[in-house]
């Protein structure tokens, strides 16, 4: 049995940050457990930039983020250890919690006197919203999706239609769209895209892709495969209305329709859920039971990192605070969802360089932009006007791993029109050795000669 101060369950950003700050303000035993080979919880399949943008004020691919967190805590004096799946908390009383986990070598147990769960959550299934059809092979959820194209080099298919415009599903039509494959649509049953604006923007607009709001999937056709979806418009309580049915062919359907937060094992040990599985806790993040903290998307789903590591760094404290009988801090609910979503407004651009999302109008008569609530947002929407360029995100072959793939970005923004045609030169490359991150594996002579870095 391993004796420890604070024992961290899941080493996503909020995990990593709550170890990182409990040893910024001790000296605490700190262990986190991970079950997963590597630290970085879910951001590591999300190789896409936009993360960071408030925590570290610049913007970072989810690889990029998962390691600096990584980097900080384990720096900071945590013990990150991966490979261990926690199936078990016994709460015996304040400051006496036994968790056990699997292993490849067997069980392991830690007695901990405060214990935090940071297991974020997992998809909702075709199983938890009922679609009506056959059983064909060809459904994926967006993270599954995410994972066997960004990690494990497997295209999900040729046509694909996305029920769900959360930032997962916009950011799975942009990535499939630059793979080759051809996004028939995105059906949302909300009267707006749920996603950022951003989202919608740079990954729906940008590629053309037809996004359809009030719009569900209603069948699903196929035998072996799936051969098409039925999309139908729905009526105010999300009833497909008859008559307003289409066939649209496809062989593969993606599912983003929400996230169910990961809480079993504190169920089982008696803390209590809300409705949607969230773990319930006070504005410390403490659970019912004293001294059993939970923080990021297993307490509630957020939209962004960067708030849930903000979220793990007040539960890392305060089960400091706890054991040191110090007053501990609150978290307030209130600022995670500040981001401008659904469609952008008409004939502006979207600011993408920080959570506020701006709204940026040109006017024709004043000639002046408005909108932008700083001088940033008003060189971005200058930048949109002339020639929009964006920052290139995708992967390339590593060629001696089976199926390996390095995630990779521009070391600078391009021209919107060249995205298609750097993505597709830099799927005729492989790498032979594993890189440093920041390593530049290609460089792109368009307008302008770019690098192109790995990013993990
Ligand atoms: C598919 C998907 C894509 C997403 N894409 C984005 C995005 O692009 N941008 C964005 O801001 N947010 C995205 N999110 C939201 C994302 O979940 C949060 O931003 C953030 O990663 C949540 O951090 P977390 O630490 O709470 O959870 P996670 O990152 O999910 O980390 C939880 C960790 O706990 C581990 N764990 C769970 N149970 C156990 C156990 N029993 N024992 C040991 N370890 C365990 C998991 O393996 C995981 O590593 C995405 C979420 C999903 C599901
Ligand atoms: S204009 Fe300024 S405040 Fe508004 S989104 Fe852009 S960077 Fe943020």
């Amino acid at each position: 049995m391993i004796e420890c101060d604070l024992l961290i369950v899941g080493a996503g950003p909020a995990g990593l940050a709550a170890a990182k700050a409990s040893r910024e303000i001790s000296n605490k035993e700190v262990y986190v457990l991970e079950r997963d080979v590597i630290a970085g919880g879910i951001l590591n399949q999300c190789i896409h930039d936009g993360f960071g943008l408030i925590r570290y004020r610049e913007t970072l691919t989810g690889p990029e983020y998962a390691a600096r967190a990584a980097d900080e805590a384990i720096n900071g004096g945590a013990h990150v250890l991966t490979s261990r799946h926690v199936f078990d908390l016994k709460h015996n009383g304040k400051f006496d919690n036994v968790v056990s986990a699997y292993t490849a070598n067997g069980i392991e147990q830690y007695r901990a006197k405060t214990v935090i769960f940071s297991t974020g959550c997992r998809e909702r299934t075709r199983g938890n919203i009922s679609i009506p059809g056959s059983r064909p092979a060809g459904i994926f959820t967006a993270g599954v999706a995410q994972n066997l194209i960004n990690i494990r080099n497997i295209m999900i298919g040729k046509k694909v239609v996305i029920l769900g415009s959360g930032d997962i599903g916009l950011i799975m039509a942009r990535r499939l769209s630059l793979e080759g494959a051809e996004v028939k649509a995105i059906a949302e049953i909300m009267k707006e895209p749920m996603g950022l604006a951003r989202n919608v923007s740079q990954c729906v607009l940008d590629f053309g892709i037809p996004l359809y709001v009030s719009t569900t999937v209603s069948r699903i056709i196929g035998k072996k495969r799936l051969e098409a979806v039925e999309l139908s418009k729905v009526d105010e309580t999300g009833q497909p209305i008859p008559g307003t049915d289409r066939i649209i062919e496809c062989d593969a359907l993606i599912l983003s329709v929400g996230l169910i937060p990961e809480n079993e094992v504190v169920h089982n040990a008696g803390v209590n859920l809300a409705n949607n599985n969230s773990a319930k806790t006070d504005c410390f993040l403490q659970t019912n039971l004293e001294g059993v903290f939970s923080c990021g998307n297993s307490r509630r789903v957020m939209d962004l990192a960067d708030y849930v590591s903000e979220q793990g760094e007040i539960a890392g404290r305060n089960a400091v605070h706890l054991i040191d009988s110090e007053a501990m801090e609150k978290w307030n609910e209130e600022k995670t969802n500040c981001m401008k979503k659904g469609f952008p407004e008409k004939d502006s651009v979207t600011c993408p360089i920080c959570p506020n999302g701006c709204q940026i109008k040109w006017n024709d008569k004043t000639q002046e932009f408005s909108g932008n609530k700083c001088s940033r947002g008003e060189e971005f929407a200058r930048q949109e006007k002339k020639a929009p360029t964006r920052t290139v995100t995708t992967t390339v072959r590593v060629n001696n791993i089976a199926g390996g793939l390095r995630p990779v970005k521009t070391n600078k923004p391009i021209r919107k029109e060249e995205v298609r045609d750097l993505v597709n030169k830099l799927k005729e490359i492989s790498i032979s050795d594993i890189t440093e991150s920041g390593e530049i594996v290609f460089t792109y002579s368009g307008v302008e000669k770019v690098d192109i870095v790995t990013t993990s």
